[in-house]
């Protein structure tokens, strides 16, 4: 497997109860680099474009809004495979049927308020990223 690049967020169900440490030693542990990171507030016009491809599904406007409601930490991982590892550290979507050890599994306060997203393939890791993080900000 080859090295890769991910695009990871701490949502704001996350920032705001301090759990940026402790997802962080999680991901960390799975051997993912934090090779990028900064702490930002979204409007909810920016969160809007970050998951345009939701636009469609019914709970659109109320992720937005969530997205907006507090700070988030955005953050480029990287690693052997780092797409799917992330994923897998993550958890499943609904913090119910997330496995055990998982960050959803562990954090997360329902389907909505999730506390992480992860890139879910090689072209949405590089758009994400491009989205937030210029190349001078990918220190590597
Ligand atoms: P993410 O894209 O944030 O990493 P995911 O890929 O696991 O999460 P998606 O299907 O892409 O899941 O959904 C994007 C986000 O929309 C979810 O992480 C969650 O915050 C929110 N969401 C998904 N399904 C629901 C739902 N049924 N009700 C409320 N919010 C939802
Ligand atoms: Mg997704």
């Amino acid at each position: 497997m080859a090295i890769q690049r991910t695009f990871s967020i701490i949502k704001p169900d996350a920032t705001k109860r301090s759990l940026t440490g402790a997802i962080n030693a999680k991901l960390e542990a799975a051997g993912l680099r934090i090779i990028a990171q900064k702490r930002i507030h979204l409007t909810k016009a920016q969160a809007g474009v970050f998951y345009e491809v939701h636009k469609e599904r019914p709970f659109y406007d109320e992720l937005c809004e969530f997205m907006a409601s507090g700070p988030i930490v955005v953050q480029v991982l990287e690693g052997e495979d780092a797409i799917a590892k992330n994923r897998e550290v993550m958890g499943a979507t609904n913090p119910e049927e997330a496995a055990e050890g998982t960050i959803r599994k562990e954090f997360a306060l329902s389907i909505g308020e999730n506390s992480v997203h992860g890139s879910d393939g090689e072209d949405t890791a590089k758009v994400e990223i491009a989205y937030f993080f210029s190349g001078l900000e990918l220190v590597g």
